[in-house]
């Protein structure tokens, strides 16, 4: 059994794309009037879409369950209002688990949050709470920044964000800590944006005494925790100097990495680096990079054949990185047969 922990709806019909550009469309103008409205798609359209590429892809690479959200980069959150947001996110979390009632072998959910920039989080509780208790959901997508780039809500680790880790600690649900689209020219969103959000909310997370708050919260830090295993001595000397606990001591039973990195180098070095109990496996195909690299003949995003081809790795930590650290981290998800 390997359990990717990382992927989108990136191939949803293109309904789904055209709601979100009408609504925008109309943000800011006197046609402006927040309704919910309706997304057109059949079950076929939604088969067709995974069928051509995730479910095919799943084949191919050997892998059994996506753990699946919507489309990240299409969250927008800086795009809407808080009204337009929670419909938007309500429309993807639906259709997300349509996904996963047609095919709950293959995929479990996990929610978009309708944040907004300056919106108290406390306002995506409902929408967490009927994804998880109506829809089965398992998780949810955090975005450490919904102004898209400017970083003009508080850190994670203020108060601002404690209600909804209440709740979140409650439903017994993880997050993924991710960004969305970038709305500032400087940063490239999967590029630059995605990378250094990781990066910054890993610092976030060292510079304060969150988890002795929440101790049984956890966080998933996405694309092989941005930088911060290639400088791990760096964030452990930063700790040392701070006289802040062993990193170890720290973070590590609340904050994990997952194994979006897109070249074997880089994956050795997460493994070496980090310990295996805190590393997830995952892809995000079909995601940021959907290339072939040609020196490996190769997908980049197929992060599988990198793990596979690591000979010092042992069976017991392969198997934690498959799927028993997923286990762990989202207690949700249901036994698969
Ligand atoms: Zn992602």
């Amino acid at each position: 059994m390997i359990i990717d922990c990382h992927g989108h709806y990136t191939t949803a019909p293109k309904a789904l794309e055209e709601y979100r550009k009408r609504q925008l469309a109309d943000f800011g103008t006197p046609r402006h009037a927040p309704a919910k409205g309706a997304v057109a798609i059949s079950d076929d359209q939604i088969r067709d879409s995974l069928e051509s590429a995730q479910l095919r892809m799943q084949r191919e690479r050997g892998t059994d369950l996506t753990i699946f959200s919507p489309r990240a980069s299409a969250m927008g959150h800086h795009l809407g209002d808080a009204a337009a947001n929670r419909f938007w996110s309500e429309h993807c979390n639906e259709l997300i688990h349509r996904v996963c009632t047609l095919y709950p072998q293959n995929f479990a959910g996990v929610c978009q949050l309708p944040q907004a920039p300056g919106v108290r989080p406390d306002s995506c509780i409902a929408e967490l709470e009927r994804c998880v208790n109506e829809f089965g959901f398992i998780g949810c997508n955090l975005n450490p920044d919904p102004s898209g780039g400017y970083w003009t809500d508080p850190p994670l680790t203020e108060r601002w964000w404690y209600p909804l880790y209440e709740r979140m600690v409650e439903l017994e649900v993880p997050a993924m800590i991710h960004v969305s689209g970038s709305c500032n020219p400087n940063f490239h969103a999967t590029g630059a944006h995605y990378i250094n959000a990781d990066t910054a909310a890993f610092m976030q997370l060292l510079t304060s005494d969150l988890f002795r708050d929440f101790p049984t919260l956890k966080f998933v830090i996405p694309h092989g925790g941005g930088a911060v295993p290639y400088h791990w001595g760096r964030y452990r000397g930063l700790a040392q100097d701070m006289g802040r606990p062993p990193l170890g001591e720290l973070l590590l039973d609340n904050v994990y990495f997952d194994t979006c990195v897109y070249h074997r180098p880089g994956i050795e070095l997460l493994l070496k680096v980090i310990p295996a109990d805190n590393i997830l496996f995952a892809s995000e195909m079909v995601g940021a990079v959907r290339g072939i690299d040609p020196e490996t003949g190769h997908h980049y995003d197929d992060t599988k054949r990198y793990i596979d081809s690591i000979e010092w790795l042992g069976a017991a930590e392969r198997e934690k990185i498959f799927r028993g650290n997923v286990e762990k981290v989202y207690p949700r998800l249901a036994p698969r047969g």
